[in-house]
C-alpha cells in the first residue's frame, strides 16, 4: 500500500474516534474514504458492469483497482500490512461503491471472512497470509456453508473431514458458494464429530483454509451455477480432498461459534451494500421524477410519483442508522448479533423497496438495460435471501431478543 493511501487510512482511523457516539454523522462517516472510493468508481461507470452482466463475466479490472488502493485490506491490521481501520471504514467502502451504481459483490467476502483468521488464526498463518492479501497477491474471497440438503440449518451439514495423520481428508458438497473460481483460498465449514456425538448440535463443526489453486482437480470440482445476477456463485464437490492439519483455523470442533462473528461483519457490511444501492435509486428516481415531463408537469409534482421516493429515503436513512449502529458495537467488541440481524433486514428490504419504486418512476425507461435500474434492481434482491434470509432473522428476533419460543 503506498505511503499517502496508508496515511490517508490512518487519518481515517483518528477521524473515527472522534465521531463514535455521533449515530447520525456515522451514516456519512470516513468522508476521504468515501470520497475516493467514489473517484475510484467512476472509472467503471454503467457501460463496464452491463457488459459483464451479460457475459457473466468476473470484475476482474475492479477488483485489482480497489486491490491496489488498499481497500480490501482495510480490516488487516498495520502490523500485516492493512490499514488496521474497523467494520465502520470498510462499511463506508462498500457502501459507497453501490452508491456509485458498482457492485461489491465480487469481493466483499474477503472483508467477511477475515475476521475469522483475524481472531481465531494462529500466528503462523496470519503471518503467513495476511501481509500477501493486504498486497493484493493473494484473494480470500470464498467463504463455504450452503449445502443442498442442509439449508439454512448450518448444524445439519454432510460435508465431512476425518483426520488421517497431517491431512483431513473431507468429501461432500456445498451450493450457491459464490467467487470460488475467482478466489486463491477458501474458508470451508465442515463437520469434523459427528452430530450424534456432540452435546449441542453446532458443537463438531470445524474451519479449513482450503487452498483452491492446489485442491482443484485434486479432490475438488468446482461447477458455475448461473443466476438471475452476475454473482460468480459455484457448487463445489468434495471427493477425498487432503487438507492439512495445519490449515485448521482455531480449535477443532469450535467452527460454528467463530463463523458467527463472521457472520454479524458480513450482516452489518451487506446492510451497508443495501444503503449504498437504495441512495443510488432514491438519487436516480429523484432526479428523473425532476426531469421527465408528462401532461404538462415533472412527474415527481404528482404526489403518486413523490411519496413512494420519499418513504424509500425515510426507510434507507433508518436502515443506515441501525447499520451504523451495529457496526459501531462491533468495533467496540459488543455483542451486536441483534443490531447486525436487524440492520440486514432493514436495509435490505429498504434497497428492494427502493429499486421497485425507481423502476416504477421509470416507466418503461425502468426495464431498459442502458439504465442500470434492471440490473442493479436484480442485484439488490439477493440480499433479503442470502446471506441469510429475512424469516430466519425474524425468528433470530422473536427468540433471541423477545424471548418466544423458537419454532425449529
Ligand atoms: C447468489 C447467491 C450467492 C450465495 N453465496 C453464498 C456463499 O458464498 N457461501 C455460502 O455459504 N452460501 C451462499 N449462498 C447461500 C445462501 O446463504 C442461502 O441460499 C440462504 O442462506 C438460504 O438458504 P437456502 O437457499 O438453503 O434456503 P432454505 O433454508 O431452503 O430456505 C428456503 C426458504 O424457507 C424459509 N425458511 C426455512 N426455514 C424456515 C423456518 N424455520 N421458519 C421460517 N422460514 C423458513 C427461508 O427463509 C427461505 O425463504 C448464496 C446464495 C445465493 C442465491
Amino acid at each position: 500500500m503506498s505511503m499517502m493511501r496508508r496515511r490517508g487510512l490512518a487519518y481515517a482511523k483518528a477521524l473515527s474516534m472522534v465521531t463514535l457516539s455521533d449515530a447520525a454523522a456515522m451514516t456519512n462517516d470516513f468522508v476521504e474514504i468515501r470520497d475516493a472510493v467514489a473517484r475510484l468508481c467512476t472509472d467503471f461507470p454503467g457501460h463496464y458492469w452491463r457488459e459483464r452482466d451479460r457475459a457473466r463475466a468476473y470484475p476482474t479490472e475492479f477488483v485489482e483497482a480497489l486491490s491496489a488502493a488498499g481497500y480490501l485490506a482495510v480490516l488487516i491490521p498495520e502490523e500485516y500490512g492493512g490499514a488496521g481501520l474497523g467494520i465502520r471504514a470498510a462499511a463506508a467502502v462498500l457502501e459507497e461503491i453501490h452508491r456509485s451504481g458498482c457492485n461489491g459483490a465480487a469481493c466483499h467476502a474477503q472483508m467477511y471472512t477475515m475476521g475469522t483468521l483475524l481472531k481465531h488464526g494462529s500466528e503462523a498463518q496470519k503471518r503467513e497470509y495476511l501481509p500477501r492479501i493486504a498486497a493484493g497477491n493473494l484473494r480470500l474471497q470464498a467463504f463455504g456453508v450452503t449445502e443442498p440438503a442442509s439449508g439454512t440449518d448450518t448444524s445439519r451439514i454432510r460435508t465431512a473431514a476425518v483426520r488421517h495423520g497431517d491431512v483431513y481428508r473431507v468429501n461432500g458438497q456445498k451450493v450457491f458458494i459464490s467467487r470460488t473460481e475467482h478466489s486463491d483460498l477458501m474458508l470451508l465449514l465442515v463437520r469434523t464429530t459427528p452430530r450424534n456425538d456432540v452435546t449441542k448440535p453446532t458443537d463438531g463443526l470445524s474451519v479449513l483454509l482450503v487452498d483452491l489453486i492446489e485442491a482443484v482437480g485434486n479432490g475438488l470440482t468446482i461447477k458455475p451455477l448461473a443466476t438471475m445476477m452476475n454473482h460468480a456463485t459455484t457448487e463445489l464437490f468434495f471427493d477425498d480432498l487432503e487438507v492439512p492439519v495445519a490449515n485448521l483455523v482455531g480449535a477443532e470442533g469450535k467452527g460454528f461459534s467463530y463463523i458467527l462473528d463472521s457472520m454479524n461483519a458480513e450482516r452489518i457490511l451487506i446492510a451497508s451494500e443495501c444503503v449504498g444501492d437504495a441512495r443510488w435509486f432514491i438519487a436516480k428516481a429523484a432526479a428523473y421524477a425532476n426531469e421527465r415531463q408528462v401532461f404538462g408537469r415533472p412527474i415527481g409534482q404528482n404526489q403518486g410519483v413523490q411519496f413512494p421516493i420519499a418513504r424509500a429515503h425515510v426507510q434507507t436513512e433508518a436502515a443506515a442508522l441501525m447499520a451504523a449502529t451495529a457496526a459501531q458495537l462491533f468495533d467496540a467488541g459488543e455483542t451486536c448479533g441483534a443490531e447486525a440481524n436487524m440492520a440486514k433486514l432493514l436495509a435490505s428490504e429498504a434497497s428492494a423497496f427502493a429499486a421497485d419504486v425507481c423502476i416504477q418512476t421509470h416507466g418503461g425507461y425502468g426495464f431498459a438495460e442502458e439504465y442500470d435500474i434492471e440490473r442493479k434492481f436484480r442485484e439488490t434482491r439477493l440480499y433479503q435471501v442470502a446471506p441469510v434470509s429475512t424469516n430466519l432473522i425474524l425468528s433470530y428476533v422473536g427468540t433471541h431478543v423477545l424471548g418466544m419460543p423458537k419454532s425449529f
